[in-house]
């Protein structure tokens, strides 16, 4: 099949979460089981790209839609005041842009797979502006919602910006409260939609987690999947990572040890063998629980544990776990910055890795974790609710440490569960191992999106 990928983000070239990763992965999966696929995203200025494309793994196209007053800025969506103002300019100039390169450079995929809302408006034109135009005819669209808290919505004054018809600024279209929803559009006019968990598909049809869209996710549940993500072991496994202080595997978990005390080391924590620590990378943002986080760390200070953070987003948190992290030095460590090595280095050197989402699409953390044989505690939501099961310490089983509700007592006594299970050597020992062993590699979840491709 032919597929073109369209995305805001692709590692390696940008990232500001999981939706980069998918991005970048999924394509190099689809490769491997003989598909062609190109990419296309936005050229922001830290890419640069001399020739017409770039290469991703054997030949994949990857093409960078260029417009320097849109894209040439310090951040993708947004700097620390906040969201650009011209976001709905950039993504539907991205957009259209986009399609019209397909005919540019004469390339007719079978489908087009869109992800969240910043690409939300292709399918959205490929049904109203690009419908009568014969190259376009037979492509359709596949569109993943990486998370549904983000819709890309704009005052109903910008939607001439859109060049579609005012008929479309109604309730079965784009309209959302008299506003314009961007990622309504896209669930509406994309042949598929799917998102990056069994659980999350059904949570997001939810009142609590549908973040308004839960009538209009329902009523498109027919054409409504949930595809686990997988996890690009090329670019996380320990036993190839040049960031860490040593190398290992499965067979040699062991060596983990020597990356605990560089990353003890690194984070100037008391050089203590046999206190856990437990680390946090990802989002400052209310869904990733960090407040949880925050009221927690005011009774782990009692505990023999190290926490290490790092992590950037809502300036609120930035000054919370600051506050924090100053009044207990000796345990906790706060980077509040984007550091891909430094994050390598945390999964690889911490024993336990936290993730206490109030919902989670899908999160990489978690399976980034076992891979380095780290276990889990987490929030029973979504991905996370697919793939982190209890430690179960008569049977010898599981992966993590799971809670139900998103409160702080939640979330201390998983943590009070896995300081616990910390103690008994051999089992903890075990965990370990069970968790390196664990395959979310992208080969599953690839052959999944080729299915749909194929339904399409
Ligand atoms: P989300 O997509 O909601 O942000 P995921 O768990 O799906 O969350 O993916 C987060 C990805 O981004 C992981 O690869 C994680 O390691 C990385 N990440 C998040 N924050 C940081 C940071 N401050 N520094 C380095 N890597 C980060």
């Amino acid at each position: 099949m032919k597929i073109v990928m369209c995305a805001s983000e692709v590692v390696p070239f940008a990232k500001t979460g999981g939706l980069a990763d998918v991005a970048g992965a999924l394509p190099l999966a689809l490769e491997k089981l003989n598909h062609e696929v190109i990419i296309i995203m936005p050229k922001y200025k830290s890419i640069s790209c001399p020739g017409e494309y770039a290469t991703l793994g054997e030949n994949i196209k990857v093409y960078f839609i260029e417009n320097d007053a849109y894209f040439n800025r310090p951040g993708l969506y947004g700097e620390k005041a906040g969201d650009y103002p011209d976001n709905l300019d950039r993504f539907s100039f991205f957009s259209r842009k986009a399609l019209d390169l397909l005919k540019k450079i004469n390339y007719k995929p079978d489908c087009i797979h869109c992800h969240d809302w910043q690409t939300s408006l292709i399918p959205v034109y490929l049904k109203t502006i690009y419908k009568n135009k014969p190259f376009y005819k037979k492509i359709k669209t596949i569109l993943t919602v990486h998370n549904i808290g983000y819709q890309g919505i704009f005052n109903k004054e910008e939607f001439p910006k859109l060049g579609l018809d005012w008929s479309l600024f109604n309730m079965e279209a784009l309209e959302f409260y008299n506003k314009i929803n961007i990622l309504k559009g896209g669930i509406i006019f994309s042949d598929v939609i799917n998102t990056v968990s069994p659980a999350y598909s059904q949570e997001m049809m939810t009142k609590e987690q549908g973040f308004g869209l839960e009538g209009v996710l329902q009523k498109n549940k027919d054409k409504l999947f949930g595809i686990l993500n997988g996890l690009d072991y090329d670019l996380w496994d320990p036993a190839k990572d040049n960031f860490i202080a040593k190398k290992y595997s499965s067979d040699s978990l062991r060596d983990k040890m020597i990356n605990k005390a560089a990353l003890q080391k690194e984070c100037k924590l008391p050089l203590k063998e046999n206190i856990p620590i437990f680390g946090f990378v990802g989002r400052l943002a209310e869904q990733k629980g960090i407040d949880l986080i925050e009221q927690v760390v005011e009774k782990i200070y009692q505990l023999s544990i190290q926490l290490v953070i790092l992590g950037t987003g809502d300036l609120k948190y930035h000054v919370l776990l600051e506050q924090i992290a100053s009044k207990y030095p000796e345990q906790i460590r706060l980077y509040l910055k984007f550091d891909d090595p430094l994050a390598h280095r945390i999964y690889s050197g911490c024993d336990v890795f936290l993730m206490p989402s109030r919902y989670e699409p899908c999160g990489l953390g978690q399976m980034i974790s076992f891979k380095y044989g780290t276990a889990v505690v987490a929030r029973k939501t979504g991905g996370l609710a697919d793939t982190v099961v209890n430690f179960n310490p008569l049977k010898d089983e599981g992966n993590g440490f799971v809670f139900q509700n998103p409160t702080h007592e939640g979330l201390l006594e998983a943590m009070l569960r896995a300081v616990l299970a910390y103690q008994d050597k051999k089992k903890w020992q075990a965990l370990m191992l069970r968790c390196s062993q664990l395959d979310f590699s992208w080969q599953e979840s690839a052959k999944r999106y080729i299915e749909l491709y194929q339904k399409l």
